[in-house]
């Protein structure tokens, strides 16, 4: 089939790349011509795992290419997708001016019967808009599809590839086939094709981030409670995760939830609840649990320097939002570091992939960039620990042990056996576990 993708982020790169990969004739539109003369000249723009080869690959079978021209793109697809962003406004909603605005662009441009379809995260009632917008000024007839997008970054090619399961919004017939044809090598294993109309489909996007966040909140609470009790987190959530109706994954506490997807977009369904005069009581709880549990690991780190941190050096081992991905949108580490900056401390950090991003985005925060990880250590007075990079999971302690003047770890994502860290003559806080002490 022929598509287009409006939009080559993190979502309409891996969305080309993968409809490419299946033997689609895929042409990439964006407008920002670093991005797009990066991409010409064969680099992948962003990190995601196992997207390398098959951009390569795609490239060179002329499968896939890169464009700001929208008119080349709109007239050679059947289905055009828009992966556009959709940041929050001041107010929490969702800001759909990119959306619309490449909505009533393209309706000028149709040569025939096309399928739009909204993969970009987008509010109750945004394809009867972007309907609105087209109509007036198209030629030809169309429809308007939502298809909202749930892979997760750091995993974005398998679960595009395999996804567990695809929403299809649409009601119209003609639209449904095409997207059906379209996706069927992608759910050979299966997994179903959900197909709903366009406002359920939606809302389903919401609806599915701001459960996992709620997820992710509860189990950040109770993680507050073990602390002021005595348990510990990670033993009740083994306890609570074998639970069929549970589930073992996204119980974890932590430093909170970050990115650019469930801070946005749990603010984005409150938002709707409330122009629907519909107060979310468990978003909104959501929203503050995560508000307070950021400042929990520098609360920490302030008490154990006594409230002083005014010249103190401290390493920081990680600063994309989560492991497997250069995305440092709303990542907790930059949060992090600005308090600490604030307070006084000097941040030396380490991260695999992100430290290049933080840089050229955040020039705001006087951060040291380290090398490598004991490079970062080294001569700090203690460490902390925000992003769980799997490099970072079986660390030399003896040898953090000599480099942190102070002899201490804040591990924010609680990747450590506590004793274990202790019996190397550290001082170990975690989360929702008891801090512990192995300095003598
Ligand atoms: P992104 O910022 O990485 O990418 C958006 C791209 O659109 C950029 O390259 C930008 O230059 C381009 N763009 C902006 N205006 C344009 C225009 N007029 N014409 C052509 N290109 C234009 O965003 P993203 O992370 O890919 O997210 C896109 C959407 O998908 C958002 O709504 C997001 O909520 C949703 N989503 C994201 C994820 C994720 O993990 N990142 C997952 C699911 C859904």
């Amino acid at each position: 089939m022929r598509i287009a993708v409006i939009g080559t982020g993190y979502v309409g790169l891996v969305t080309g790349t993968c409809f490419a990969e299946t033997g689609n004739q895929v042409i990439c539109v964006d407008i920002d011509q670093e991005k797009l003369a990066k991409l010409r000249a064969g680099t992948v723009t962003i990190y995601e795992p196992g997207l390398e080869v098959l951009f390569e690959r795609n490239i060179k079978e002329q499968r896939l290419s890169f464009t700001d021209n929208l008119r080349q793109a709109v007239e050679h697809a059947q289905i055009i997708f828009l992966a556009l962003p959709t940041p929050p406004q001041e107010d929490g909603s969702a800001d759909l001016q990119y959306v619309l605005r490449v909505a009533t662009d393209l309706a000028p441009l149709l040569n025939g019967y096309k399928v739009i379809v909204n993969k970009s995260t987008v509010p109750v009632g945004t394809a009867d808009r972007v309907r609105e917008a087209i109509a007036p000024l198209a030629q030809h007839a169309f429809d308007v599809v939502s298809n909202p997008e749930f892979l997760r970054e750091g995993a974005a090619v398998e679960d595009f590839m395999k996804p567990e399961r695809v929403v299809v919004g649409t009601r119209s017939a003609r639209a449904r086939a095409l997207m059906e044809e379209l996706y069927k090598p992608f759910v050979m294993s299966g997994n179903p094709i959900i197909f709903m109309d366009e406002r359920s489909s939606e809302l389903t996007k919401y609806a599915a981030n701001s459960f996992l966040a709620t997820k992710i909140s509860f189990m950040n609470e109770v993680a507050q409670l073990c602390e002021r009790v005595g348990a510990d987190v990670d033993q009740v959530r083994r306890g609570i995760g074998t639970d069929s109706r549970i589930g073992k994954r996204f119980i974890f506490a932590g430093v909170g939830y970050g990115g650019s997807c469930f801070p946005k977009d749990v603010k984005a369904l409150n938002y709707t609840a409330h122009e629907h005069n519909y107060q979310f009581r468990i978003l909104e709880s959501v929203l503050e649990v995560n508000r307070v549990q950021k400042d929990l690991l520098v609360s920490k780190v302030d008490a154990f320097f006594q409230h002083n941190l005014k010249g103190k050096r401290l390493a920081l081992w990680g600063l994309a939002f989560k492991p497997n991905t250069d995305d440092i949108r709303e990542a907790p580490a930059l949060a992090i570091a600005a308090d600490l900056i604030a307070a006084g401390a000097h941040i030396t950090a380490f991260d695999p992939v992100a430290m290049p991003l933080v840089q050229r985005y955040h020039p705001e925060l006087p951060i040291t960039y380290a090398p490598g990880m004991y490079e970062a250590t080294a001569g700090a007075d203690a460490l902390l620990i925000v992003t769980e990079w799997n490099e970072f999971r079986t660390p030399d302690f003896e040898r953090l042990q000599t480099q942190l003047s102070h002899k201490a770890l804040f591990d924010g994502r609680n990747i450590y056996e506590p004793d274990q860290v202790a019996g190397y003559g550290l001082y170990y806080a975690s989360i929702g576990r008891a801090f512990i002490d192995g300095r003598s």
